[in-house]
């Protein structure tokens, strides 16, 4: 009964602005010396784009802003009908202490984590293509875990899986030409550490769009476009 409702919000904030005042309570009392200003142990991460000059701190959790809610939400809508009946429950926040982007498990609670600068640039640069393939590359990762679907080649890593979960909302989501290689190009720039390289990421994104119902010329005609940069 409790699967059933979530199966309807792949993603949603949690009341991240009710919990701040205990939190920022408690953080103060985190900057004493020698209290650790990093997340719980139980903190484990899953996917991270860039590093993070200080350690992620959860307490500094913040609400989403209403943009970057707004391009959740189109993720969202583009791969729940993917993951039925079996889809994860993710809380968006922005931190300024996590790395550019990332998606980690923080105690009962999967997150994915923004960097508010990082988003602001990537936007600046890239437009929405480029935040919704980010976004998408991390729900990706998440549903993978509950929904891992049968057409998936075995021997993908976690990351190349993530990558065909993008592409496959790129066709959802019906992306037109330009903002599929703004989504393309923002994917090949910020890579993890754990990344392939472009070229084998590439053929899994495809993979995803085509498997998904999007239209091979079209992709071709975009990932073109993005190896001639
Ligand atoms: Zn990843």
């Amino acid at each position: 009964m409790l699967k059933a409702i979530f199966c309807g919000l792949l993603l949603f904030a949690v009341g991240a602005l009710r919990e701040a005042p205990a939190r920022q309570r408690a953080a103060s009392r985190d900057e004493r010396p020698g209290r650790s200003q990093t997340a719980p142990a139980a903190a484990r991460v899953l996917c991270a784009l860039g590093s993070t000059a200080s350690p992620y701190n959860a307490y500094l959790d913040q609400r989403p802003t209403g943009d970057a809610m707004e391009l959740a939400g189109k993720v969202n809508a583009a791969l729940l009908a993917m993951c039925r009946p079996n889809c994860p429950t993710l809380a968006l926040f922005r931190n300024s202490t996590a790395a550019n982007l990332m998606l980690i498990i923080d105690g009962a609670r999967t997150k994915i984590l923004y960097k508010p600068e990082f988003f602001t640039s990537a936007y600046d640069n890239y437009g929405d293509g480029g935040i919704l393939a980010l976004l998408a590359h991390e729900v990706g990762h998440a549903i993978d875990m509950t929904a891992p679907p049968s057409w998936m080649k075995s021997g993908w890593t976690p990351e190349l899986r993530a990558d065909a979960w993008a592409g496959c909302a790129f066709a959802k989501m019906n992306l037109g030409a330009s903002a599929l290689r703004a989504g393309l190009t923002t994917l090949s720039k910020y890579p993890s550490p754990a990344h392939p390289s472009w070229g084998v990421r590439l053929p899994a994104l495809e993979a995803g769009y085509t498997q998904c119902g999007g239209t091979l010329s079209l992709w071709e005609r975009a990932a073109r476009s993005e190896d001639a940069k």
